[in-house]
């Protein structure tokens, strides 16, 4: 645990000169004057999608039926030919010049996820590929006892694709400081098996360093079989997630 501890602020010191050598060498690449008005009419489209079939729903939901229930409920309205041609820029520009060098995990923007092949997590929103993760994250909990708890689970193209659109807007439009934190979509892990796991009760707390402080983490660290996979300092270009539990 001391060693973990040591390396971890060694590490801090890395990733500063690390993110300081990206920032040479990617400078910060912000949303387009011409494309905001676009990129906001996907997020409140997608929004509206969400709240009409529901959170857990959209987890799953492919960007094919995304685009067939925009179509069929007038308050959500069909997606534009240049929503879905900046969907599509967003999903197939590939994110190292935003500084990100994780692998790619979907390959194309239409893959969607079989439900038989994903269990719903009871007293969440939130689901886990059958076998591999499920087992993990029950066996995790048993371990850990009832105050761990799934955060985040499978997501979908569509579900990612929400969620870096919203923390590109909470960067005001910085793609790059965004990208460090929300992988792309195409790009997540969420999306192939790994989950994020958190202490009940924590809220969005459970998604900052402050995580790393609470018992649950250095109890999920003193277990042989857990993996980070977003560890201090990592290649990908991601920040430290001390609640990302790695899969595959
Ligand atoms: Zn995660």
């Amino acid at each position: 645990m001391i060693r973990r501890d040591f390396l971890g602020l060694m590490g801090a010191t890395l990733v500063g000169s690390l993110a300081q050598a990206d920032e040479l060498k990617h400078p910060d690449i912000w949303v387009k004057n011409e494309q905001k008005a676009t990129f906001e009419s996907v997020i409140s489209r997608l929004d509206r999608v969400e709240r009409t079939i529901g959170y857990a729903k959209f987890n799953l939901i492919s960007f094919n039926d995304v685009l067939k229930i925009a179509k069929s409920f007038p308050r959500i309205g069909a997606f534009t030919p240049a929503e879905i041609a900046y969907i599509e820029e967003i999903f197939y520009t590939d994110p190292v010049i935003y500084g990100f060098y994780g692998k790619r995990t979907i390959q194309h923007l239409s893959d969607a996820i079989n439900e038989k092949d994903v269990i719903k997590i009871d007293g969440t929103g939130h689901y886990v590929y059958r076998e591999t993760s499920q087992e993990l994250l029950l066996r995790l909990m048993k371990d850990i006892g009832p105050t761990l708890i799934l955060t985040s689970g499978v997501r979908s193209v569509v579900k990612q694709l929400s969620l870096h659109l919203e923390k590109i807007k909470s960067e005001n439009g910085n793609i790059t400081m965004a990208s460090r934190s929300l992988v792309p979509p195409g790009f997540s892990y969420h999306s192939v098996g790994d989950f994020d796991v958190g202490k009940k009760g924590w809220g969005y707390q459970n998604f900052t360093a402050n995580f790393a402080r609470t018992e649950e983490f250095w109890n999920l660290q003193k277990l042989s079989y857990v993996s980070t996979r977003y560890t201090v300092g990592n290649g990908d270009g991601v920040r430290f997630e001390p609640w990302h539990v790695k899969i595959v």
